[in-house]
């Protein structure tokens, strides 16, 4: 199993979370929000090979953070990961929607100056701004959007575009998510959770919950549950290779 997104420094008592997901042999992108994070993040998971952590500047943090981003830039030579990077348009963070795309611009060329980057990229409410900043950017390496959340004519710009997708369970619940992962190239579409943010019940969405999303997709491709999660498994692969190192 493959939680591509996942804000693992940001529950209760992480250590538990590493332990199981290292007993349940799954792989997880540990996204983080703010370049500060990085250090302590990377101990965190040091126990696990299949964890990894990406270099973050969340969209939200931007306008009070947006000095951390020479320390991000800094920081991209030993990142293979970065995220959660982007744009968030929503009516809370609309106002500073110039500056998150001064800052997203500086951290692309960053990744475009080291050869590329697979990057894990916030795009509520900000979709064609996003799209515009990316396609302005193509040597920054792979974008995959996570929570994608556009229309059906933004979502196939950004397959034109060479955009990767990390889908939740969130998407699973409404009608919209569901044309739009129908819509998704599988191969090009992988799992993800954005816990402890989402959650499950009165608890927050655990790495291992991508279960039951993998078991989506299986109905939505017409496969088997094994089939499917061969797929991801194999989408994973692939990514890794499409940024040289
Ligand atoms: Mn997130």
């Amino acid at each position: 199993m493959i939680d591509f997104h996942c804000h693992i420094d940001l529950y209760p008592e992480p250590q538990k979370v590493i332990e199981r997901v290292i007993r349940e042999g799954m792989y997880v992108l540990a996204v983080t929000t703010t370049p500060r994070a990085w250090q302590g993040t990377n101990e965190l998971v040091r126990t696990s090979r299949r964890i990894r952590v990406a270099l973050g500047l969340h969209p939200e943090l931007v306008s009070e953070r947006h000095g951390e981003i020479e320390l991000l830039c800094r920081l991209i030579p030993q990142a293979r990961y970065i995220g959660e990077i982007g744009l968030d348009g929503s009516p809370q963070h609309r106002d500073h929607l110039a500056l998150q795309q001064r800052v997203l611009e500086q951290i692309l060329q960053a990744c475009a100056k080291h050869g590329g980057r697979i990057m894990s990229v916030h795009s509520r409410g900000a979709v064609t701004a996003l799209l515009n900043v990316l396609e302005a950017h193509p040597a920054a390496g792979t974008p995959v959007l996570h929570w994608f959340s556009g229309t059906i004519k933004e979502l196939d710009r950004a397959v034109r575009a060479g955009c990767w997708f990390s889908v939740g369970s969130t998407m699973l619940r409404s009608q919209k998510g569901k044309i739009l992962l129908e819509r998704m190239p599988p191969d090009r579409v992988l799992t993800e959770t954005d816990g402890p943010f989402i959650r499950k019940g009165a608890a927050p969405c655990m790495p291992w919950d991508v279960a039951e999303t993998v078991q989506f997709l299986a109905h939505i491709w017409d496969e088997s549950l094994e089939d499917a999660s061969n797929a991801i498994r194999r989408n994973f692969r692939n990514l890794l290779t499409t940024d040289g190192l």
